[in-house]
């Protein structure tokens, strides 16, 4: 028996089989390849669904339109296209512009992200474009928090640390002696930076 026979069995069988899906397949003519065909078949009065439902369809009955008269049919596999919504992912843009290495989109950049992605942008080109307007965390030119660590140049003393909003790592450790000079009133030729991290770092612990 086959396939298509033991689903139209089962659908007599069960009238809720007849929704179910049994294979993506297209009836063509076995003469000419078309698909403009039929099968005879006869119909019955479904009560619950209130419409015709196919009883029996006829072997030996199928006709071809253009072939004008009576043919056999075949089974030939088509691949369903089931076509799903495209949603913008904010978590892919985020993906796509730190690989950049600009850090991570602002909030501002989500809104201009995804108005380009629904005029037709893919997540690169979009990314790319963030960048460009300079719509991330570090994006050249911005100021960013830095947390520097100051010295006295001799290697002697306690440990500065300060917080600078910065344009770079130079500046914050300009800054960040300039801070340490005034502080521990001298002068800034007289410290050193030790580091700089990135970032308002809380420190939990020091020793020194
Ligand atoms: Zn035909």
């Amino acid at each position: 028996m086959s396939t298509d026979a033991v689903a139209r069995e089962a659908a007599v069988a069960d009238p809720l089989a007849r929704n179910k899906p049994v294979a993506a397949v297209k009836k063509v003519c076995a003469h000419c390849g078309r698909d403009d065909v039929g099968n005879d078949a006869a119909v019955k009065w479904d009560v619950p669904t209130q419409s015709w439902v196919v009883g029996t369809v006829y072997d030996c009955a199928a006709f071809c339109d253009e072939c004008d008269g009576e043919t056999e049919l075949r089974d030939v596999p088509v691949e369903l296209i089931i076509s799903t919504p495209v949603v913008f992912s904010a978590v892919r843009l985020a993906e796509y512009v730190a690989s950049h290495g600009f850090g991570e989109p602002l909030v501002e950049a989500f809104d201009v992200g995804r108005a380009l992605f629904d005029q037709g942008d893919d997540y690169a080109t979009v990314a790319a474009e963030i960048v460009t307007r300079g719509l991330t965390t570090q994006a050249e030119g911005r100021v960013r928090p830095f947390t520097v660590f100051v010295q006295q140049a001799d290697g002697r003393g306690r440990v500065h640390i300060s917080a600078q909003s910065a344009l770079n790592e130079d500046d914050a450790s300009v800054a960040a002696l300039a801070e340490a000079a005034a502080d521990w009133n001298t002068a800034d030729s007289e410290l050193e930076v030790l580091g700089v991290a990135m970032g308002d770092v809380e420190i939990v612990s020091w020793n020194g």
